[in-house]
């Protein structure tokens, strides 16, 4: 593995090359992964970045296939994804004026995909990991394995809908990415982004422990403010928010904690399994879901004919 890191020299929303260090020393606790990493924070926007990052050669090195998104979900996981895709697709299909073609970016196994096509969707999708891509293909989903920044689509491809899940926060240009995913949708289509909220309580909270960062793999870290500034420049007006209930960021912040002071077995303690811990931080995630300060959150943003350049 390779470990070389590049800096960056401003910010991809605003181009301020001036910044606030948040954390100067953090560490790939998740995957156990080498580098010492940086977040930083524009003076500007206040967009949080990792900075320096690792360079374009080692990105992937930061992803192998133990990742957890690249893993099959349990039953139980899989009926909490469930409950959040029923929700995400009814939004969709409103916003979208019923079912149409859809087009998931690093959508791992395929299994929203899947979900999306049992509801009537044309649905099609890209991974960047080679094994999770076969693994959807295998199941019947049109999935191509290729980066989003190096994926090519047709000048006459239009889709009536985008969606990202946890990916954006991923991409080395939200900008450029933003900018591409335009170019992808129809006349008035949706883009429907899910992110992790650096003005949650839990990053409140748990500081560098949360589970946000997840560093080097999170190169951009977005607030309410500096996604919908994200939107505006890129030709987006936002439809619709959504503010996420996961308890299991509450829980799994005490388990890093826990793991980083060497308390293994009280680490093991610390699972969204255990019901009394679940009890105690559902409604927590409910109450930080209503007052809009959650640690996840999804965007409908509409494609605007006209860009605004803001
Ligand atoms: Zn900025």
């Amino acid at each position: 593995m390779t470990d070389a890191t590049v800096s960056i020299l401003a910010c991809d929303l605003c181009g301020t090359t001036s910044a606030r260090t948040l954390y100067g020393d953090l560490h790939d606790t998740a995957l156990k992964g080498d580098g010492v990493f940086a977040m930083v924070q524009c003076a500007h926007c206040g967009l949080v970045r990792l900075d320096p990052r690792p360079d374009a050669a080692s990105l992937a090195d930061h992803y192998p296939h133990e990742y957890v998104p690249y893993q099959k979900s349990n039953r139980l996981i899989r009926m909490l994804k469930r409950r959040q895709w029923a929700r995400t697709e009814a939004i969709l299909r409103r916003s979208a004026g019923g079912v149409g073609s859809v087009f998931e970016i690093g959508c791992a196994r395929g299994e929203f995909l899947e979900f999306l096509k049992s509801r009537g969707w044309r649905t099609a999708g890209l991974e960047m990991d080679p094994v999770s891509a076969e693994a959807a293909r295998a199941e019947g989903a049109d999935v191509r394995a290729d980066t989003f920044e190096s994926a090519e689509f047709a000048s006459n491809e239009r889709f009536d809908c985008v969606v990202l899940s946890y990916v954006l926060e991923h991409l080395p240009s939200p900008l450029a990415a933003l900018t591409k995913i335009h170019g992808m949708l129809r006349e008035g289509g949706i883009a429907v982004i899910s992110v992790p909220n650096y003005e949650s309580w839990d990053r409140r909270a748990f500081g560098r422990f949360w589970h946000g960062f997840d560093v080097p793999r999170h190169l951009h870290i977005f607030s309410e403010m500096t996604l919908r500034a994200y939107a505006a420049k890129t030709g987006f007006s936002t439809e619709h928010m959504r503010y996420g209930t996961v308890p299991n960021d509450w829980i799994g912040g005490m388990s890093r904690i826990a793991r980083e002071r060497g308390k293994v077995r009280l680490a093991g303690f610390l699972t969204y399994k255990n019901p009394l811990l679940a009890a105690v931080c559902f409604p927590l995630s409910l109450a930080a879901s209503a007052l809009g300060a959650s640690s996840r959150f999804t965007f409908f943003l509409r494609k605007r004919s006209v860009i605004s350049g803001v």
